[in-house]
């Protein structure tokens, strides 16, 4: 069922009769969810159709420390996220892409992790390169499925049966980000379970 389908079977229960304002207000929460996530699918699959282009060749600077503390602090203001940033650090490339890439991957850690675990995204200045760490205590991703989850369409063989939601073009989106604004993506176990994915990208050096 795509999130068409559920605003429109949404619809379709509000409008046939009358409602208590209560029905109404949660009727339409249930549709402005679903809504978001249809466009989070529509802008992945434009990106995806264009390659990416414009992350190549784009020069633009943005805050990263900013873009975590503000944004996806206050997106995941109601879940269990830590965010450990030194001010100021700054990456070349387009910053609304880049939060797609942060926002797939946190979102991930908290949908296959259990509402009590926390999720942690550590920034370290690692030599020219900024490491942008997230770890969660989730499910863990087998190493058969480390290099495939990256394709797109890609599901894990247990999440279907497990009924966690998605369309598996969440970490299509993020490696042609990465790898386009000149970045690695890698995913290690963390101890004693869940994943760490791991993003490397290339510092601005301030001349
Ligand atoms: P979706 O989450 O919609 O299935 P993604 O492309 O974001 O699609 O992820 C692909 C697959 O990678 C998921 O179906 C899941 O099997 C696995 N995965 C991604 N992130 C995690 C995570 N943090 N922990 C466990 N499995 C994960």
């Amino acid at each position: 069922m795509t999130p068409l389908t559920a605003i429109s079977t949404e619809l379709e229960y509000v409008l046939k009769k009358e409602h208590s304002a209560e029905e109404y207000k949660n009727s339409l929460l249930g549709i402005s969810e679903q809504t978001h996530e249809m466009i989070n699918i529509v802008k992945t699959l434009l990106i995806l159709a264009k390659d990416c282009e414009i992350c190549s060749d784009s020069r633009k600077v943005f805050n990263l420390s900013h873009l975590l503390k503000n944004q996806i602090a206050n997106e995941f203001k109601n879940d269990n996220v830590s965010i450990r940033v030194e001010d100021n650090i700054y990456l070349i490339g387009e910053a609304d892409y880049f939060y797609m890439v942060l926002e797939n991957i946190i979102g991930n850690a908290i949908k296959y992790s259990s509402p009590t675990d926390e999720v942690k995204v550590v920034v370290e200045d690692v030599n020219d390169m900024i490491k942008i760490s997230i770890y969660d205590n989730g499910i863990g991703i087998p190493d058969s499925e480390k290099h495939k989850v990256f394709d797109s369409f890609y599901r894990g063989v247990n999440v279907e049966s497990n009924g966690i939601k998605g369309y598996g073009l969440g970490l299509n989106l993020v490696r042609i980000v990465v790898n386009k604004m000149g970045g690695d993506i890698l995913i290690l176990d963390n101890e004693p379970k869940g994943t760490i994915f791991v993003v490397d990208m290339p510092k601005l050096i301030m001349e």
